[in-house]
């Protein structure tokens, strides 16, 4: 069987709506391949797939229209000759040792008693494998910040990579909320997948779910890795889920976009303690000072 082998060349801010549009196209999965600008989006489409690569360029350039900038939008195609590329791109997606004491894996791979937390995922449609710089950050975000006991809540969970590192860490109780329905049975089977089913409640939406899940509670430490613009439309929803000294970790910030959010954060009431980089990408920590 003949596989179609696409790449697309995009800015890092469109690399998820570009995931999800080669997943909606009938990949299995993607792989991100190279740094910085020479940084493609790689899928492997079967031979008769109804779906072109002029479609999915025209796809890619929509994304304007949602206010994402696709960069180049440049799409390659290679023909690739009798390998399973259905699961070829499985063998790329590797376990991955994060900060000092992570190590993420796919679900399909067997790896050797660690001294590390092993995290194990099946991504399916949903985004956060830990490859992503904006994900990295957080996982290293999360190993210095979550205490034993401690409530937190992970907005825009995905695979749930995160809230599972968080309940791993040591968390009490975390709440994890997104409005994809697909992510969120993603993520309440990778909870199940983790053995923290008990201590992760799961539910569709966003800051509003996770205010209902929490009840009079308030969270110890919040994380959300969403896009720019989204962080900042929902800072004064984040600070309302934490209590005082409360802390943030943002992230899906493109370097642009930055000083946008860090304005929106104090608007509403944070301080912003730290602000750290992996390529193009931005991960703000902000406390609620008051
Ligand atoms: N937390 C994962 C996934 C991040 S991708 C990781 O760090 O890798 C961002 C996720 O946020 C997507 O699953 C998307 O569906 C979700 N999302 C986008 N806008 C949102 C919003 N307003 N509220 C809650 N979730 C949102």
């Amino acid at each position: 069987m003949r596989w179609m082998k696409v790449a697309v060349h995009t800015g890092a801010e469109c690399e998820e709506a570009v995931t999800q549009i080669l997943l909606a196209a009938g990949a299995q999965g993607v792989v991100l391949e190279g740094d910085g600008s020479r940084r493609a989006v790689i899928a492997y489409l079967p031979e008769h797939s109804p779906v072109s690569a002029v479609d999915i360029e025209q796809q890619v350039l929509g994304l304007q229209r949602y206010g994402l900038e696709p960069g180049p939008a440049r799409v390659s195609v290679e023909w690739v000759q009798d390998e399973d590329w259905a699961e070829s791109w499985k063998r790329h997606y590797q376990p991955l040792a994060i900060g000092r004491r992570l190590l993420v894996k796919p679900a399909w791979v067997l790896v050797p008693p660690s001294e590390r937390i092993v995290i194990e995922l099946d991504p399916g449609m949903a985004f956060g494998t830990g490859y992503h710089p904006t994900t990295a950050l957080c996982l290293e975000a999360l190993e210095e910040l979550v205490r034993a006991g401690e409530t937190v809540v992970d907005v825009g969970t995905g695979s749930g990579i995160l809230a599972i590192a968080a309940a791993r860490l040591g968390a009490g109780s975390v709440v994890a909320v997104d409005i994809d329905p697909q992510a969120v049975q993603v993520a309440r089977e990778n909870c199940r997948r983790n053995g923290v089913h008990e201590r992760v409640w799961v539910a569709a939406g966003s800051t509003a779910a996770a205010r209902a899940l929490l009840a009079e509670h308030q969270a110890h430490l919040v994380v959300a890795n969403i896009l720019a613009d989204v962080i900042a439309d929902m800072a004064g929803d984040l600070y309302a889920l934490l209590r005082p000294r409360g802390v943030l970790v943002a992230s899906g910030i493109i370097d642009d976009a930055c000083p946008l959010v860090r304005r929106s954060l104090e608007r509403a009431g944070f301080s912003i303690r730290d602000e750290r980089a992996r390529s193009e990408w931005r991960c703000l920590i902000a406390e609620r000072t008051a």
